[in-house]
């Protein structure tokens, strides 16, 4: 089968059948079809989409590209894991997973690196000086019968196609599809071992899916790729027309989650950590109900009051070759000190945001890559200083840029002054949770 010919099929709008897609993934993975005719096919399949034989049919393959982790035996209980869609300020995983395990549930999380404008758990995990995210399967077994939770990354043996296909998708304009986003994180996440999946499938001006409808279509896919696949997935459909947290970058967004882990910090990213990590637990329990759910919550939110959540958050980091000095002392962190404020332009209250200029804005600092092979600064972002329906002066500063050696500034300053929308009249804050679906 030539590569070539699946391009041309999808392109004209055909159902490739599970041999096209084999034959295409397999070959990609052997460098016999070349990076430019993967990124044809992913822009025609971005265009002309898949229905759900072919979603589910491209999600098998990509997961059996490399390793599958099989966690049975190791007397983990039901395991659970937690993946978003993608957001900015978007550092949930990095409290949630830990906070999970502390409260006995064993945690194998796969994350991503940052895609579009968006950030990666990844990226922020490795502003902690010394954090490895690759971990061979030996070792990552290892880790969770120890501790109950390990954050690790796609490699060139785990989901190594997801590890290509969301590189070149990050780089060609084809993040923003239903069947791509999918296969994406199905395939991980079940390659991981994980038994059960709670989906935070974001919504807004900050998400790659900016409607109700789209994140709702998006959330079913992955519920019908999970049960396809045996595996019980529960969405939440949350808010992202704001960043989540104040903090946008990667050691920001690290010293942030370590003030949510001390059970300090931004109440909207406290608030949806305790929902996410109580839809775990039931999921790790199989139960249902609010009286249920009601009970995990208030679990959740005594092992984060307690500490406990913070010592597995240590835990992690030392068993995962982490400078444990840093998370106890983030000032030892890498973030830069050449800080300015970018001030409003008018009065008034804030009447919404641009939220993709603000993740893009991040970007262009160092935060993001702009190309695959673009490095990250660590010690760039944002911190927000307003939230929707804040009332605002001419020249307050709406938030604080932490650039390095002017790298980017003039074009962030350029994105920024056209993301906030002003209105003379009072404006409410958008709900957090917007839907549960499964
Ligand atoms: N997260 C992923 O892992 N993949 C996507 O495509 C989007 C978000």
């Amino acid at each position: 089968m030539r590569a070539v010919d699946v391009i041309i099929r999808k392109r004209d709008g055909a159902k490739l059948s599970r041999e096209e897609i084999a034959s295409f993934l397999r070959g990609y993975l052997r460098n016999e079809v070349a990076d430019y005719q993967a990124a044809a096919l992913l822009m025609a399949i971005f265009l002309r989409g898949m229905d759900f034989e072919e979603t589910a049919a491209l999600t098998d393959e990509m997961m059996r590209s490399g390793e599958l982790y099989d966690l049975g035996g190791l007397g983990l209980g039901r395991t659970v894991d937690k993946h978003s869609t993608g957001g900015v300020g978007d550092k949930v995983s990095l409290v949630l997973a830990p906070l999970v395990a502390a409260c006995g549930v064993a945690v194998p999380m796969v994350s991503g690196r940052g895609l579009g404008h968006t950030g990666g758990t990844l990226d922020k995990l490795e502003s902690i000086p010394g954090f490895q995210v690759r971990l061979d399967q030996e070792r990552f077994k290892r880790q969770l019968c120890a501790i109950g939770v390990a954050m690790i990354g796609q490699s060139d043996a785990f989901v190594p196609a997801d590890k290509r296909l969301y590189a070149l998708r990050d780089v060609t304009g084809t993040i923003e599809s239903i069947p791509l986003i999918c296969a994406s994180i199905m395939s991980k996440k079940v390659a991981s071992g994980a038994q059960a999946l709670v989906m935070d499938v974001k919504v807004g001006s900050g998400a790659f899916m900016p409607t109700l409808e789209r994140a709702r279509e998006l959330a079913e896919n992955l519920i019908g790729v999970g049960r396809a696949l045996d595996r019980p997935v529960r969405a939440l459909l949350t808010d992202m027309e704001q960043p989540l947290g104040v903090m946008i970058g990667n050691s920001l967004e690290v010293i942030e989650s370590i003030e949510c882990l001390r059970d300090e910090g931004p109440a909207d990213l406290r608030e949806l950590t305790l929902e996410l990590a109580a839809e775990m637990i039931l999921l790790a329990q199989d139960k249902q109900g609010q009286e249920e759910r009601r009970e995990a919550y208030e679990q959740a939110q005594r092992a984060l009051r307690s500490g406990q959540a913070w010592e597995k958050f240590r835990e992690m980091v030392k068993w995962q070759g982490g400078d444990v000095g840093a998370v106890d002392d983030p000032s030892w962190l890498d973030v830069s000190r050449e800080i300015r404020e970018f001030a409003s332009p008018e009065g008034g209250y804030i009447a919404g945001m641009d939220c993709r200029a603000l993740g893009n804005a991040a970007m262009v600092l160092g935060a993001g890559r702009l190309k695959a092979s673009d490095t990250i600064d660590p010690g760039v972002g944002l911190k927000m200083l307003v939230r929707i329906g804040d009332r605002v002066e001419a020249g307050q500063p709406l938030l604080r840029i932490y650039q390095r050696q002017g790298r980017g500034i003039e074009h962030c300053c350029a994105l920024l002054s056209k993301a906030f929308r002003f209105s003379e009249t009072p404006v409410e804050s958008p709900a957090l949770i917007k839907e549960r679906i499964g």
